[in-house]
């Protein structure tokens, strides 16, 4: 297949909290395995702001293009791509979701069969800009997935805005309570309820949990939490002491404490109250907190006396993104919602912008998006 436009734009970040460079790259012809797509929507997750706040560490990163929430529609499969990952025909035109980062496939991580986690796939993420293959990021025109990057076929009915959110967000939530262990019946407790949360609730609730529980601070988001399933909330504006909350979620739990607790609030501040509404034997779920250096002091004694444990989850294997487009799908959860204000390409940093004041009033809900193809 041939790509019909000769150029693609893609926009730089040059150095954390610089203007966005707008540049026009080659399009590359899809090697053996890879597929050239046009970004339909990327999202402005929570890591992008961290990376262009300049928090992660001194001047990094440079010159790489953020955004990997993120869905397409393909351009052109290069040789051998012309199926998905799961084995269905995919053809030009059709929407498509895709991991956005790669296994190096030679360190001891990918030799256990645990690829995603590798450090290779982390470096992945964030290739050079300015050298081939270029559409290396979200915020761009096109993107060019790479031949170990699974990529599944978006289900028909499924708008691809939405789909865009099985990346990162919702996948990361599908491998949480993977290795979590949920299973049916048990009672999931929720710290934040943004995009990580809500998505949290809903799955919990398909899971087969037996009480979802969420835990914010803003009212509208405790509303939209119920929404996707929570059936009870807990207003932590409401009840301002930790000490109030964690005694609220230990009392609608008959005393017990809930079986997983979800930390998607993203600060370590809240662990401990987290791990105190843990049940004997329960499991806490750490996904938010990526900054480094962002500490909690717990009581290593509760862990060891309650039988619990701390799991750390980042990044998931193929099988977590092809869940979470199939539960997109499938869900009755309002999951439209979370599809934010939407900025065409060329005002990248407007919408960054926006995000961020989102994210520090703490009353974000739907995700900003980069829109490529919505025009200047
Ligand atoms: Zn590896
Ligand atoms: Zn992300």
């Amino acid at each position: 297949m041939t790509s019909e436009a000769r150029e693609a734009t893609v926009a730089v970040m040059v150095e954390p909290g610089a203007p966005f460079e707008l540049r026009s790259v080659p399009m590359p012809e899809p090697a053996e395995g890879e597929v050239l797509v046009e970004v339909v929507q990327s999202n402005v997750c929570g890591s992008d702001l961290h990376l262009w706040r300049g928090e992660m560490a001194p001047g990094f990163p440079r010159d790489v293009i953020l955004g990997h929430e993120m869905a397409g529609r393909v351009v052109a499969t290069g040789p051998g791509a012309e199926r998905d990952s799961a084995g269905r025909a995919l053809a030009p035109g059709d929407p498509v979701a895709y991991r956005y980062y790669e296994s190096c496939g030679h360190c001891p991580t990918c030799a256990k069969g645990l690829g995603y986690q590798c450090a290779g796939s982390l470096a992945s993420v964030l290739r050079p800009a300015s050298k081939p293959p270029y559409l290396v990021g979200g915020f761009a025109s096109h993107y060019l997935v790479g031949r170990g990057q699974a990529r599944f076929r978006i289900p028909e009915g499924l708008d691809a805005s939405v789909a865009a959110g099985a990346n990162c967000a919702l996948a990361q939530v599908v491998q949480g309570f993977t290795q979590a262990g949920l299973r049916s019946g048990e009672s999931v407790a929720v710290q934040g309820c943004g995009g990580l949360g809500l998505y949290a609730i809903a799955l919990a609730r398909s899971l087969g949990a037996g009480l979802v529980i969420a835990v914010d601070r803003v009212p509208e988001r405790l509303d939209l939490a119920r929404r996707f399933g929570a059936h009870e909330v807990v207003s932590a504006s409401e009840l301002a002491e930790p000490k109030e909350r964690t005694k609220a979620v230990r009392a609608l739990t008959g005393g017990y404490g809930a079986d997983v607790v979800v930390e998607v609030v993203g600060k370590a501040a809240v662990i401990p109250e987290g791990l105190r509404m843990l049940a004997r034997g329960g499991r806490y779920l750490e996904m938010g907190s990526i900054v480094p250096r962002d500490r909690a002091e717990i009581d290593a004694s509760m862990l060891v006396g309650g039988n619990q444990s701390i799991l750390g989850v980042s990044l998931y294997p193929d099988r977590a993104l092809m869940e979470a487009l199939d539960f997109l799908h499938s869900t009755t959860a309002p999951v439209d919602e979370l599809v934010g204000a939407v900025y065409p390409l060329e005002r990248v940093g407007e919408a960054m912008e926006a995000a961020d004041a989102l994210a520090r009033q703490g009353v974000a809900v739907g995700r900003v998006g980069i829109r490529p193809g919505s025009g200047g």
